[in-house]
């Protein structure tokens, strides 16, 4: 791993800087609310030095205001711990704010029409690249060919990720390239759709999407901190002060890195280390990693052990209800998993197993259990991503583990009418099962897997709350008991999530001594209606202690 002496000298040194005069700032007149011990508690202003909390104040308390202070009236807004998103793809998502968007196509004619302005509008890309189709929306329901591609791109290959991240839709010209044919074979853990004559069609799921990835010049350690830089940005505008990345490689890593030493991270960043990725191994044995100023934590590993559920591709113990025959692809075997898990443990790092399908699920459970057992890494709060359809069975062993739950709200209310068809209405009782695990004690550290689903946590509040999605569908929420309490939402996306990163002393709540991560809002979402929640927009984002986003 590069240069970790010279990133915490750097630190150091402007941290301790004598010129560095201390400011205070108070924001007074404010709706504030925190997590205090699992309860909510209300406050009207903040004293903050620095990056450090000194206060908050309720509303019958005086303050003795100092000439010297910093004071910003906060005219009666609602105020809140920063919000975290346990798990979203940063660079994911900022390379998506430069592609094509096809969230929302309406067919696979629209997404092709979309891919085809936006080629005119960008001449110099080489390979033209996108994200956000979802076959489940279009009349068809069918996997979209490279057919519809090709007629309007013959010569420059053509990139386009289902919206799960799970498939990619690609022309003849990008598997010419990547000299894809009927004699191709697909790679364990993967599948590339083929007509009945057994030619390629052009899609491509999970392990098989490596096939055609490879070929695409990777992005330079400069181009992905503008991308990075980007990305937070925006993440900031939308009220996250922090987020866990699940999933990195080691020039992402990098990439943080010199941000950190730049003094460049407008939100903190909680890397996964993609196993298996370039160096693993390696980058493992150097141990953990953390800027002095808590803005990169490096402590975790992501392992994936399935697919998605939209794609086919999460592993089931039994048959798709709307494919018999088909359960669905585990990614690795036990035995490779196992190993994953191990040497990530014993190198005392988190491990964050992507599991989807309820196969993938015990089987994560039951590695867990064991290596738990033989390491004694209770401790390292490992937690599986996702944790979508579970067996009532596993549904306790998560808080006998102490695995966390990381879960994304809005993957069950756009996924609701899809989710029963892809597994019947057994099956569903344990999916997306948000009560079921509260109730067996479970923690809940709530996400958005973004650029899956929009970043916005307001969306994710809204989702939990409800189980509706922004239409307001179903009336009463989709499977209404599982929904959560205005507070078990606020707790999941705050103190929480702060929790299964290991930052509930310095993030997640507004207490003295904690970091100054708050966002200033236009909507008191505990008090206005349930329904409006989605629609709260961040008016000021402060990380550290810095304004970081003022709309
Ligand atoms: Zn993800």
């Amino acid at each position: 791993m590069m240069n970790i002496r010279t990133l915490i000298t750097t630190l150091v040194l402007s941290l301790c800087s004598p010129l560095l005069l201390a400011q205070t700032t108070l924001i007074k007149n404010v709706q504030g609310y925190t997590i205090d011990v699992n309860k909510l508690r209300q406050f009207s202003a903040i004293q903050f030095t620095d990056d450090k909390i000194d206060r908050i104040f309720t509303s019958n308390e005086s303050i003795n205001e100092q000439v010297h202070w910093k004071i910003i009236d906060g005219k009666g807004a609602t105020l809140l711990p920063g919000l975290i998103d346990a798990h979203g793809h940063v660079l994911s998502y900022g390379e998506s704010l430069l592609q094509v968007d096809l969230v929302d196509s309406q067919t696979e004619h629209n997404a092709v029409i979309r891919a085809v302005n936006f080629a005119k509008k960008n001449p110099k890309s080489i390979w033209v690249k996108g994200r956000g189709w979802n076959q489940v929306q279009w009349p068809s329901k069918n996997f979209p060919t490279a057919k519809s591609l090709d007629q309007y791109f013959p010569d420059k290959p053509v990139f386009l990720e289902r919206v799960d991240g799970h498939a990619v839709w690609v022309n003849s010209k990008a598997m010419a390239i990547a000299q894809i044919n009927k004699n191709t074979k697909s790679p364990i853990g993967g599948e590339i759709i083929r007509d009945n004559k057994g030619q390629p069609t052009g899609v491509f799921i999970d392990n098989a999407m490596e096939l055609i990835v490879k070929k695409i010049p990777a992005l330079t350690i400069n181009q992905q901190k503008n991308i990075l830089v980007k990305s937070m940005n925006s993440l900031a505008s939308l009220g996250l002060t922090s987020v866990h990345d699940a999933g990195i490689d080691s020039d992402n890593l990098q990439a943080f890195q010199e941000l950190v030493n730049e003094d460049k991270m407008p939100i903190r960043i909680n890397a996964m280390l993609y196993l298996p990725s370039k160096n693993w191994q390696k980058i493992l044995s150097e141990g953990i990693l953390k800027s002095p100023d808590d803005m990169l934590n490096f402590n975790s590993v992501k392992i994936q052990a399935d697919g998605a559920l939209g794609s086919r591709g999460a592993a089931l113990i039994g048959d798709y209800s709307d494919h018999a025959g088909h359960k669905g692809l585990l990614l690795h075997d036990k035995k490779e998993l196992t190993q994953y898990i191990d040497t990530a443990m014993q190198a005392g790092f988190q491990v964050n197993t992507h599991a989807i399908g309820d196969n993938a699920n015990k089987m994560v459970l039951d590695i867990y259990q064991d290596s738990i057992k033989t390491y004694k890494t209770k401790a390292l709060r490992n937690r599986v991503e996702h944790a979508q359809v579970l067996r009532l069975e596993d549904i306790p062993r998560f808080s006998k583990l102490g695995v966390i739950a990381s879960m994304q709200a809005t993957h069950a209310t756009s996924d609701k009418n899809m989710a029963v068809d892809r597994i019947g209405s057994e099956r569903i009782l344990g999916a997306y099962a948000w009560r079921k695990l509260l109730n067996a004690n479970a923690i809940i550290a709530a996400g958005s897997d973004f650029p899956v689903e929009s970043p916005n946590p307001f969306f994710g509040l809204h989702a939990s709350i409800t189980r509706q999605d922004k239409e307001n569908q179903p009336k009463n929420g989709w499977i209404p008991e599982e929904k959560m309490t205005p507070i078990e939402a606020f707790r999941s996306f705050t103190s929480h999530a702060a929790y299964a990163g290991h930052q509930e002393s310095i993030v997640g709540s507004l207490a003295q001594g904690k970091k100054a991560d708050f966002i200033l809002i236009n909507n008191n979402i505990f008090t206005s209606e349930e329904a409006n929640i989605w629609q709260t927009k961040v008016l000021k984002t402060w990380v550290n202690g810095k304004l970081v986003f003022d709309r």
